[in-house]
């Protein structure tokens, strides 16, 4: 047994392909913007009760992060902030999702939003060995116009680092016709598409944005255990399910840790990796979501990779780095063997490039 194998899950090189801006906000990045936070004060605020009665109880505690995410000082801190708690959980690649419209309360316009982040991004990047692309996300109650403009966000910054538009919010009070138009529009145009199903309501609203948005890729998705024909679709279809267990169970979807389907569906064979979702509002790290997984399904280190190849595999990456990084997590990990069984596409060195 090698060092690298002896070490602890919460340790693995990692990939994250779901986590909000507004739902990241640390103790430390508040206080840095509100010079009399106080720690009970942030847990009141800022962190939402182990038990949520449902999706929309749960956004109330987006309130405090979105009022302070206003300025482009607090998106600067907030970003970069994000960057340190990515490179503390061994974090080397993420995807890192808002919605700039949120963002205008006080005048900044969304295009500014996306620039301040991405600039905050990079500026993260000298400080942090974290690599990271941005999703532009539109909301279930937004109209097409808006999506249009988020769309348009996408394409404008897809060379700067957007990596592709998701669909976000309330999923049980908002169906698709709005966002219908938006979605060919982003197949037309070559920009990447993920949409949150799944979650607050059942496999049916997975087989909608699979079919109806044409997404290969789905936020949650978990309830999609609940039709074995929803998990032949999405097997079908190379669907990646983009699971945050701990922010399930808070909003009530599961009653508790075990109950969740996330071992259920990596069985079934649906490609899948593990994400915090929100970092602030459920008090989690990966660090952390990774020691319950493996605490309460038994998972190796080589299970954790091998969700973590699969995130590579259907990120929104340049297909120029994503030979890098797959390199590097095997690397990184120690876990040199993983292959064809995990059914994963290894690129051999020569399709490596940087
Ligand atoms: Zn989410």
């Amino acid at each position: 047994m090698t060092d690298a194998q002896t070490t602890s899950v919460a340790d693995l090189p990692k990939v994250e392909l779901h986590l909000h801006l507004d739902c990241s906000m640390s103790f430390e990045s508040v206080a840095a913007l509100v010079p009399d936070m106080t720690l009970e004060r942030y847990r009141a605020e800022f962190l939402a009760p182990r038990k949520c009665v449902n999706l929309v109880d749960y956004f109330r505690y987006l309130a405090a992060p979105l009022a302070l995410l206003q300025t482009g000082h607090a998106l600067r801190i907030a970003t970069i902030d994000l960057l340190r708690q990515l490179a503390d959980d061994n974090v080397i690649y993420a995807e890192i999702r808002f919605a700039p419209h949120l963002h205008r309360r006080d005048g900044l316009r969304s295009e500014e939003v996306v620039e301040i982040v991405l600039a905050a991004v990079n500026e993260g990047k000298t400080l942090y060995p974290v690599e990271a692309r941005l999703i532009l996300c539109t909301l279930r109650p937004d109209d097409t116009a808006q999506g249009f403009e988020i769309l348009a966000l996408a394409e404008k910054y897809a060379a700067r680092g957007v990596g592709g538009i998701d669909l976000a919010g309330d999923e049980a009070g908002y169906g698709l016709a709005e966002h219908i138009p938006v979605f060919r529009r982003a197949a037309d145009r070559g920009i990447n598409v993920t949409a949150h199903a799944g979650e607050a309501t059942g496999a049916k609203s997975v087989e909608e944005v699979v079919t109806e948005l044409g997404v290969r890729r789905v936020g949650h998705g978990v309830r999609s255990i609940e039709d074995a024909a929803v998990i032949d679709l999405l097997i079908d279809h190379k669907v990646h399910l983009e699971v945050c267990p701990s922010c399930n169970i808070q909003i009530g979807v599961f009653r508790t840790y075990a109950d969740h389907p996330v071992e259920r569906l990596r069985k079934s064979g649906v490609a899948l990796s593990i994400n915090t979702d929100a970092r602030g509002p459920t008090d989690l790290t990966l660090r952390q979501e990774y020691q319950r997984i493996e605490a309460t399904f038994g998972w190796t280190r080589r299970d954790f990779v091998a969700a973590s190849l699969a995130a590579i595999n259907a990120s929104f990456l340049e297909e120029s780095l994503r030979g890098k990084f797959t390199h590097s997590l095997v690397e990184l990990s120690g876990e040199t063997e993983i292959g064809p069984s995990s059914s994963l596409e290894i690129p051999t060195t020569n399709q490596v490039r940087t």
